[in-house]
Parts: structure tokens; sequence; C-alpha cells
């Protein structure tokens, strides 16, 4: 073996591992978008068998001797090359030491999860979901140890969502951002101003459609390199060489398809920005799930709900829905577009109270995996966090601790990157108004072009070079601190509701 050698075999074994991902991708996508009612069964079936190959293309014992043999020789390697191998050993790792009976009780369980916790929400009955949740808690550990990781089950789980993410770090953040946020929110939902969202009735969807399209085009989406379709939950898969995007239109309310699609917009520039040649590496690949959400709610928050974005968008709002927003006036509009409301529901909720929700599920999870909080406590826990940070109390718990999907297949940690990416995309937005003040009068024009430039190359060009952490101080010159997102909360609601 030689390193001349060895990288470019190193290279063609990972493309055709993530070739395959892409391929699991699509047709996870297409099950969601376009299958027929009665093809489940095939469509399973495909899926079941993708997935063996994926695994056995990302388990091959060659890829074990190449990484060894690189790794002797580490001290030969490029900067990127070194990247590109930690990588390639860690998803290797992952690939090759959990037992396969402990990978078929895992897939299993998630499954049996799902059902459970459908079950149990539709009959509010958590007694029932309690042991799965107990169950996904012990496999969690379980998997942390297989990796060398059971010392602290919690970050593993952070760190498989978040590299490099620790809980005590997200601890400290969050406390934090709960200082300045939960008065903030007793501040502003006690306002007198209240949002009339309830005025945007009856917009055409296709009219929607054609907006919509008109909005993400602009903010540069690449058409020729990916699409949006509709699915009953908006998601955003693909890689940059085709993003596929989704959302869900509903005629009285569409400022929710909208924003939403924005949102994976963001996502999907995100994608579409990575080094294209290189996505089946680390190089060309995201940083994790923080770093993806600070792109698309820097689109969809701090770009699409501000003053210039508007300036320059309703005018063809106007021209599109000439009926519908006959009788509202700009600011009206411009106070639908930032409505503030607090709700049990996460999904629900507007951008303000939205982190409450992430730094609730957060000291919970924290809870249950260093075993201070019991699963048939949870409930209580919840309700009494719930009333603590939102100032509401769930009547059941369909509408508090039943209400998420992720811990019924063991996504615990996913939580937490949503509020990361909150405070990173605030912390980008004042960095990038530093360096160009005049943000927003380009935003009047309608061009977006200085900021996608700028995170094309300060953040996207980058792949998985650096860390959530590190990405932030590369970019910003400042380790990630809460304080932008409280400011950026202050200065663009007070205004709206405090004044
Ligand atoms: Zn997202």
């Amino acid at each position: 073996m030689t390193i001349a050698s060895t990288l470019p075999e190193l290279d063609t074994k990972l493309k055709q591992a993530h070739l395959l991902d892409t391929v699991g991708a699509l047709l996870s996508w297409d099950e969601q978008v376009n299958l027929p009612p009665n093809s489940a069964d095939l469509r399973a079936a495909q899926r079941a068998v993708i997935a063996d190959v994926q695994h056995s293309a990302a388990s091959d014992p060659h890829i074990g001797e190449l990484l060894e043999f690189l790794e002797k020789e580490r001290a030969q390697l490029t900067e990127d090359q070194r990247v590109v191998l930690y990588w390639a050993r860690r998803d290797y790792n992952k690939a090759t030491k959990l037992p396969a009976d402990f990978v078929r009780e895992k897939a299993e369980q998630s499954s049996r999860g799902y059902q459970a916790w459908k079950q149990a929400r539709e009959k509010n009955d958590f007694a029932s979901y309690a042991p799965v949740l107990q169950k996904n808690i012990e496999l969690a550990k379980r998997e942390a140890a297989y990796l060398g990781q059971g010392a602290a089950p919690y970050d593993y789980m952070i760190d498989c969502f978040d590299p490099g993410m620790k809980a005590a770090v997200i601890e400290t953040l969050f406390d934090e951002l709960k200082i300045g946020l939960v008065p903030l929110v007793r501040q502003i939902t006690s306002s007198k101003i209240k949002a009339r969202e309830e005025a945007l009735r009856g917009f055409p969807v296709e009219r929607q459609q054609t907006f919509l399209r008109e909005v993400t085009q602009a903010i540069g989406f690449d058409y020729g390199r990916g699409r949006i379709d509709v699915s009953p939950h908006p998601f955003c898969s693909g890689s940059g060489a085709d993003v596929r995007m989704t959302t869900r239109y509903h005629a009285d309310n569409p400022l929710g398809s909208l924003f939403g699609s924005i949102h994976e917009t963001g996502h999907g520039l995100y994608e579409q920005g990575l080094p294209i040649a290189l996505h089946h590496t680390a190089l060309g690949r995201a940083v994790g799930m923080g770093v993806h959400e600070s792109q698309s709610r820097l689109w969809e928050n701090q770009v699409a709900r501000s003053r210039g974005f508007w300036k320059f968008f309703e005018p063809k709002y106007r021209a599109t829905f000439p009926e519908q927003l006959g009788s509202i006036s700009s600011e009206e509009l411009y106070l639908a577009i930032n409505a503030v409301a607090p709700t049990l529901i996460r999904t629900e909720a507007d951008e303000v109270t939205y982190n409450l929700h992430i730094v609730l599920r957060f000291e919970l999870e924290k809870k249950l995996f260093a075993g201070t909080l019991a699963v048939a406590d949870l409930p209580k826990t919840w309700n009494a966090m719930s009333r603590e940070l939102l100032g509401l109390e769930p009547a059941n718990d369909s509408e508090g601790v039943l209400q998420d999907v992720h811990w019924s297949d063991g996504g615990f940690g996913y939580f937490p990157s949503y509020c990361i990416g909150n405070m990173m995309a605030a912390q980008l937005w004042y960095h990038v108004l530093g360096l160009r003040p005049q943000l927003e009068d380009d935003f009047a024009r309608g061009d977006f072009t200085w900021l996608l430039g700028w995170l094309r190359k300060n953040i996207h060009a980058l792949g998985r070079r650096y860390d959530t952490l590190a990405l932030v101080k590369l970019a910003t010159g400042e380790p990630l601190s809460p304080k932008y997102l409280l400011r950026y909360l202050k200065e663009r609601y007070g205004p709206l509701y405090l004044s």
C-alpha cells in the first residue's frame, strides 16, 4: 500500500457509499411525495434491500484496511485529507461496531415505538408508552457503550446530530438564554397589540405556489438542481446536486407554507453551496443539524421577516392576492408575519417562544439520561416546566409530553440543535450586518446575492472542516453566545409589541 494508491481507493469506496445513501433518500422522498396508497409494501421491501446494500458498502472490511494504513501515515497527509480520514473512520466505526442483533433490535423497536407513540397520543395514554420510552433510553445507552462512549451516553446522542457538541456546553448556553427569554416572552404575550393572522383567508393554492417559487428563486435556490413538492410533513432531503424540498399548502394559512418553504430553502441553499465534487467526503458535507438549522432559520427569520424583505415583496404579494389583502394594511401584514402567541405545541410555536420548547425538552432529556428523572414522572415534570417556561399547562399528555415523534424512535439529543441553530443564525446576522450595514437595503431591492455569497464562502464552502462551535468562532470572531438571539428578538419584536 502507498498513500498515492490508498487515497483514491478510499475515495471510490466513499463515493459508492454516498451514492447509495442518495438512492435511499430518493426512495424515502418518493414515498412521502408520490407513492400510491397501496404500494407501501413494495416500497418497504425496496428500502430494506437498499439499506442492506448501504450497510455492506459502509462496512466493507477493505475500508477498514485503507483507514488503518492511512492512520499510520497520518503525518504525511494534508489537513484536508486528515479531515476526510477522521470522518470516514467515524462512519466506519458506526457501521461496524454495533452487533448485528443490536441493529435488528433497534430497527424493530423503532417501528414498534412509532406505533406505540401514535396510539398513546390518540388515546392520551402515557402509561402505555412509558415502557417503550424506557427501552429506547436503554438502547441509546447500549449504543453509546458499543462505540466507547458509555460514560456519557447523552453526549453521545447529541454528538450524533451535532458533532462536537456536549450537554454541559448546551446547558450553559440555554441557562443564559432562559434568563433573558422568559421575561421577554411574558412582556410580549401580555401586550395589547395582537397580530390578526386570521384575517389572511382564502389564498388560492396555485397562486401561493407561484409566489413561493418567485421568493425562493430570488433568494438564490437553484431549481436546476432541486425542486419543491407537496408532502404531509415538510422536509428537505437529497444533496446539493439534487435537493428535494417539500411543503404543504393551506388556503387559510398562506404564511405557513411560505415561511416553511423559505426555511426548507435555507437548508437547500446550504446543501447547494457545499462543494459538489466532494459531497461524498466530509469536505463536502454539512457540519451537523445545528449549523443546518442556522441556515434555514437565518433565511426564514432574520431575512424573510425583515422590513427590507417585505419592502420588496409586499407589492408583489399584493399583486398576487389583491382581493385577499385588500383590507389589510402594510402594518397589519407585517405584524401577521411576525405574530407571537404562546402555544403548547412546539411545531406551532413562533420564533420568540420556540426556544423555550427546546429548553424544556433538553432539560428533560438530560435528566432522563442522568437517571435523576424516572420515565413515569415525565408527564408531571413536563407540565410543571411548561407552566414555568411558557406560562401554559397542558390539559392532557397528548398536548404535552406525547406531542413529539422524536423520542418514539430513540431520537434523543436532536432537539437542542434547533435552538443552537437559532442562536447561531442571530449571531451570524449581527456579524454580517457589521460587515454590511446596508444589508436590508439590498433586500429592499430584491438583492440577496451579497448575503448568500458571504454564507457560501464562510459557511457552505468549508464543509465539515470545523465543528459547530469552531465554525461559529471562525465565521464571527466570537464563541457561540445566546446574547445575539436575545438582542435580535428584542430588536425585532420590541418595536412591534412593546411600544
Ligand atoms: Zn429545519
